[in-house]
């Protein structure tokens, strides 16, 4: 940092918006719910919002249907893999320096890593087989 000529500063954020669509503009992703890079979930947030979102059209009567049950079904997910950036960035922007310490000893010995909580967030939604439904 003392030495580099293009340090990259910014604040990480999350999104939370009361509802994801309006009329026939449907958000998904971090557009809708960006969780941050604290939670490592992004991607997968993204992409099953983004499989709801195709999948529902085809099988509801119409956009406001389709977007409700978007939503019904995805807002719980999103919110518990939003909240493991709470417990996460601890992990991954440690604010003291005994808090570093302890984090790159964990990353050294990966039996210490933390990760079984993320990974049931990651899985806890049941994804429908639209090609079952259709
Ligand atoms: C530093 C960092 C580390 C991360 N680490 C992880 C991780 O380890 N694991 C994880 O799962 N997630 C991680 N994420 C989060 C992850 O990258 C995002 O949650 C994910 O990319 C969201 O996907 P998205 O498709 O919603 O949005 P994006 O990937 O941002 O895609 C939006 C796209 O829209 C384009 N766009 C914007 N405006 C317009 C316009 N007007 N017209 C046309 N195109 C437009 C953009 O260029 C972009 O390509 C990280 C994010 C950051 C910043």
């Amino acid at each position: 940092m003392r030495s580099c000529d293009d340090l990259f500063f910014d604040v990480v954020s999350q999104i939370h918006l009361p509802r994801w669509s309006l009329g026939r503009v449907a958000l998904v992703g971090d557009a809708a719910y960006a969780p941050s890079f604290f939670s490592g979930q992004g991607s997968g947030v993204a992409l099953v919002g983004a499989y709801l979102l195709a999948g529902e059209p085809a099988t509801a009567p119409g956009h406001p249907e389709a977007f409700a049950a978007y939503e019904r079904t995805a807002r719980d997910f999103v919110e518990l893999n939003q909240a493991l950036a709470l417990k996460g960035s601890a992990a991954i922007s440690p604010r003291t320096e005994e808090a570093l310490l302890r984090r790159n000893r964990a990353l050294r010995d990966p039996a210490h890593l933390p990760g079984v909580d993320g990974r049931a967030a990651s899985s806890a939604l049941p994804l429908p087989d639209y090609a079952k439904i259709l």
